[in-house]
């Protein structure tokens, strides 16, 4: 295959080279991590050191880091009216999630439908502080959702505002820091949360394996997978410990280089931006006066179709998505635009593009000419077609 550039890393990163050193290590062990022989424990051992590591990334205590298959398992898990703080046993009554959240979010997680009430966001993909406020602070026992950063304009939220809110009514908030894990500051005292979700393969970990974070006084009491007893009985079934243990390797990884990585990308994105805005001064940049992460930048010209965009850079070698991975394949425009107000059939050109530690200038140069090529050779199609 001819060279290829990938700018897709919100969907999915690159293994990084400690977590593939740390699976095949892994791989090699034979152990249940339940068994009491010196091969259980080894393999114990890695599930402990990994869970350290994940604990370090996120300021936590490692005994209260739960893993579990992924960030959307993680998300369920923590989605639940069974939520105990300290020795307070009520349930949660309603949950409330903002409107731009990941479809693991949205979908209300373990709550019944009529349950689940919506926070609208800004123009610039930013959450209502005013709305949230209206909205959290007449609900009694509440349970509130919110992303630290958005997965498709990696808009960074207010989470410590919103915890401000929530928390003065005794209100539980849940974090999901999948996108901004390893690329921002995401400990769980920065962002004042309860519960926080990560996921492996966004920080260069392999796919399959996330973790549920809490503060010691939740306590979640209805498991989502019930068995064995293992993750001290939130979550049944034999470790994964291999994609544990790279899981782990990659939150060691992200958390050193966090910041080296960071200016890097802000640098290279600001570049390409900057450079885009010359070459096609009608670009619109979702969110692009709001604080964003700092290797993501969802776009559009007027007139683009994201599908057939798509289409058209993956055939000159450069993989970008259209929103969310997880619904690409339908045709109907992202919901995080829709809530920001955007227009559909505008909405219905935003291409995502997304970088990560390993993007260098010759890829930005590669995107920049494809974008040119691309983009005025659908627009003219397009144009010759009406
Ligand atoms: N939350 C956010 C913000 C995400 O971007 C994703 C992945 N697209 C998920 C949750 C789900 O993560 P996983 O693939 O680990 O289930």
């Amino acid at each position: 295959m001819a060279e290829r550039a990938y700018f897709d890393w919100n969907a999915t990163a690159p293994l990084r080279d400690k977590a593939h050193e740390a699976v095949i290590a892994a791989l090699a062990l034979t152990g249940n991590a339940s068994s009491v022989h010196a091969e259980g424990r080894a393999a114990r051992h890695l599930v402990e050191e990994a869970r350290e590591k994940v604990a370090n990334l996120v300021g936590a205590e490692a005994s209260n880091v739960t893993f579990t298959s992924g960030a959307t398992e993680a998300n369920t898990l923590a989605l639940t009216p069974a939520l105990q703080v300290g020795s307070r046993k009520e349930p949660r009554d309603i949950l409330f999630v903002s409107a731009i959240e990941h479809l693991s979010v949205l979908c209300g997680g373990r709550f019944p439908a009529g349950r689940v009430e919506f926070l609208p966001v800004r123009h610039d993909g930013v959450i209502d502080l005013d709305a949230a406020k209206r909205c959290i602070s007449k609900a009694k026992r509440p349970l509130v959702s919110v992303m630290q950063a958005n997965n498709e304009t990696g808009v960074i939220q207010p989470v410590r505002d919103v915890a401000e809110i929530v928390h003065a009514i005794g209100g539980v908030l849940h974090v999901d820091a999948v996108q901004g894990a390893g690329r921002i500051d995401c400990t769980i005292g920065e962002l004042e949360a309860d519960l926080l979700t990560i996921s492996s393969h966004k920080l260069g970990g392999p796919q399959g394996a996330g973790a549920l974070i809490r503060r010691a006084e939740i306590q979640i009491t209805d498991p989502l997978i019930r068995g064995g007893g293992q993750e001290r009985g939130l979550r049944g079934g034999t470790e994964n410990v291999a994609g544990i243990a790279g899981f782990g390797a990659a939150c060691a990884a992200a958390a050193s280089a966090r910041q080296g990585d960071a200016a890097r990308m802000v640098a290279l994105r600001d570049r390409f931006e900057a450079e885009l805005k010359v070459a096609t001064p009608e670009v619109v940049i979702f969110g692009g006066n709001a604080p964003r992460l700092p290797n993501t930048t969802m776009l559009t010209v007027p007139g683009l179709k994201a599908e057939t965009a798509i289409i058209a850079f993956d055939l000159n070698g450069i993989a970008v998505s259209s929103g969310a991975a997880c619904s690409s394949g339908k045709v109907q425009p992202s919901h995080v635009l829709a809530a920001m107000g955007v227009e559909p059939a505008l909405a219905r050109g935003a291409v995502r593009v997304s970088l990560g530690w390993s993007t260098t200038e010759a890829e930005i140069d590669a995107l920049l000419t494809a974008w040119n090529k691309v983009v005025s050779s659908l627009l003219n199609k397009q144009a010759n077609a009406a």
